[in-house]
């Protein structure tokens, strides 16, 4: 790949990966007024409202999932900036057969690892 081309998928990758740091921090500040108001609120919640209490546990769940998405994202993207540094051959080739993942695809996904016919071969047997 042409350096030009690294600096410009290196540059969408660290905007990205601020966005989910700022993202990540928000979240885990907004589990914590939560878990504080679930504690005063205890009582409330009780048996008289256990329909109250179920989905504050489901919207608890999805958040704690959409954080997880948001942490292993990142955890993508730190990989994809590291290879750029380090192994700037590697970017954009799919670490599994070498081959050249489309440039459209990496537009969207600049942390994309493998070429689609492999992530559909690996989502298959996983
Ligand atoms: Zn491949």
């Amino acid at each position: 790949m042409e350096r030009d081309e690294l600096k410009f998928f290196a540059d969408l990758l660290e905007q990205k990966e601020r966005e989910l740091e700022e993202d990540l921090s928000r979240f885990e500040v907004s589990l914590e007024v939560e878990e504080r108001e679930q504690d005063m609120s205890g009582v409330v919640y009780s048996q008289d409202h256990p329909a109250d209490k179920a989905s504050i546990l489901f919207e608890r769940e999805r958040m704690l999932s959409a954080r997880k998405e948001m942490a292993d994202n990142l955890r993508e993207i730190k990989h994809a900036l590291w290879k750029i540094r380090e192994r700037p051959e590697a970017f954009g080739r799919c670490e599994r057969c070498g081959a050249e993942i489309d440039r459209e695809r990496l537009k969207v996904k600049p942390w994309a690892r493998f070429c689609l016919s492999c992530k559909k071969r690996l989502e298959g047997s996983a």
